[in-house]
């Protein structure tokens, strides 16, 4: 580490990242009395949420699994809040905890000092160094921008997903979206009801099911039916709800994993789609599906099949990665292939040597709430031993 930094000794937990988990985690800590600092790369908190997300967001699970801990959403919230409300809670949650990063404060290095027992972490001219590190840098920290033959060829528009906000500027355009998860499923149906001739590249199979079955949120039923059920059932009964309610999706281009969605889940981490309705445009043939590319040329795309077509722009909706092992210098808790905890949930929050993550339990808001909760109960033990140890110290000596 470099010496030329002033260092600054902190009592309590360093917590790195101001999205919902980094929040969350300092709003426990503080009910427990826990002292905290809060570093973010950014100088907004939940940039996230606030910088690099479309305009017609909205929660894509219900309300009451994306609440913080400690405190609930306003009572007149929909049941899928939209973005600007989901901001909002998130204000109002870091002034009712007082919870106050300090921003523009991006960590570059972050190690555990064994000789002392203590961390060192580096950010701005600081080097901080304190007793226990929380990461909550997030699993959606970097685009992800893949390397496609041909890419920097294209003389159209080139954008991801963390910069698009809405369709209307592509009105009458042909646009490619690139990629089927949840973003790019949204983004094509955002596309479509601005005018746009949308393709959208399924490269992989998929699960795709309805946001709600009978009127109750697919995921919801998933949750209840699965204190009762083993997950082979409860996939079985998923599938056939959708196969009653959208029909065969192959016929569409769009073929399903041979193990069920929330089995594949749990195995692989691959979140299912929710459809909002761009199954339906699917459908109608309003969104066309398209094979992977093959290579980008300079006025569109050339497809696995042969096939070429032209188009205005191209949206990479290939999603995100987590940048963990680009500054935090630890090899046995986070896999230095993904920068994910090696071990999953539920026992993904806690490493060796006061190291903790929040929010890398690829179960969303409801998963980072429940590492929030499990941390700030730990440090808060650990802390109290170390306070009274400390207060007799002073005491007797
Ligand atoms: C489009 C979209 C919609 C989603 N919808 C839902 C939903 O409906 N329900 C749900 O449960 N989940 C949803 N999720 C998933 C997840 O809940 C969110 O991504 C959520 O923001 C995760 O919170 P986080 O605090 O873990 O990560 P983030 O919100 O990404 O926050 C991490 C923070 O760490 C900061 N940071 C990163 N590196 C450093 C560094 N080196 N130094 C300092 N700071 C750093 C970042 O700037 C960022 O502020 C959605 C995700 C996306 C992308």
């Amino acid at each position: 580490m470099t010496s030329n930094l002033k260092q600054v000794w902190f009592p309590g937990p360093l917590i790195v990242g101001a999205g919902p988990s980094g929040i969350a985690t300092a709003a426990c800590l503080k009910e427990r009395g826990v002292p905290y600092l809060i570093l973010e790369k950014e100088t907004c908190l939940a940039p996230s949420w606030k910088l690099r997300t479309y305009e017609r967001l909205k929660l894509h699970l219900p309300k009451q699994y994306c609440e913080l801990p400690l405190m609930a959403f306003p009572p007149e919230f929909p049941t899928y809040p939209t973005k600007q409300q989901f901001i909002s809670y998130l204000d109002a949650y870091v002034e009712r905890f007082a919870v106050k990063p300090l921003f523009d404060m991006a960590v570059r290095v972050a190690e555990y000092d064994a000789s002392i027992r203590f961390w060192r972490v580096e950010a701005g001219d600081l080097e901080f160094i304190c007793r226990w590190l929380i990461v909550a840098t997030g699993e959606n920290a970097e685009v992800v921008w893949p390397e496609i033959r041909g890419i920097s060829r294209f003389r159209g528009q080139l954008l991801h997903t963390s910069c698009y906000m809405k369709g209307d500027g592509h009105r009458g355009e042909k646009v490619l979206v690139v990629g089927s998860g949840n973003s790019g499923m949204e983004v094509a149906l955002d596309l479509c009801d601005n005018d746009a001739k949308v393709s959208m590249v399924v490269r992989d199979k998929l699960h795709i099911l309805p946001r709600e079955l009978l009127g109750i949120s697919t995921f919801g039923m998933s949750m209840a039916l699965l204190k009762w059920l083993p997950v082979k059932a409860v996939d079985a009964l998923l599938l056939f709800g959708t196969r009653l309610l959208l029909g065969d999706t192959e016929k569409y281009g769009i073929k399903r994993p041979a193990i069920g969605p929330l089995e594949l889940k749990s195995a692989a981490g691959k979140t299912p789609v929710l459809d909002i309705g761009t199954f339906a445009k699917i459908k109608s043939g309003q969104i066309k599906v398209v094979p992977d590319i093959n290579q980008f040329t300079s006025k569109g795309a050339e497809f696995v099949d042969g096939e070429h077509e032209e188009f205005d722009s191209i949206i990479l909706a290939t999603g995100y990665k987590s940048n963990v092992t680009s500054w935090l210098k630890e090899e046995e808790f986070f896999g230095e292939k993904d920068g994910f905890p090696r071990t999953s949930f539920p026992n993904s929050w806690r490493g060796k040597n006061g190291l903790y993550a929040a929010g890398f339990t690829r179960r969303g808001l409801l998963g980072a709430s429940m590492d929030a909760c499990k941390i700030a109960e730990d440090i808060a033990n650990l802390y109290g031993a170390v306070d009274i140890r400390h207060k007799l110290n002073t005491i007797t000596s």
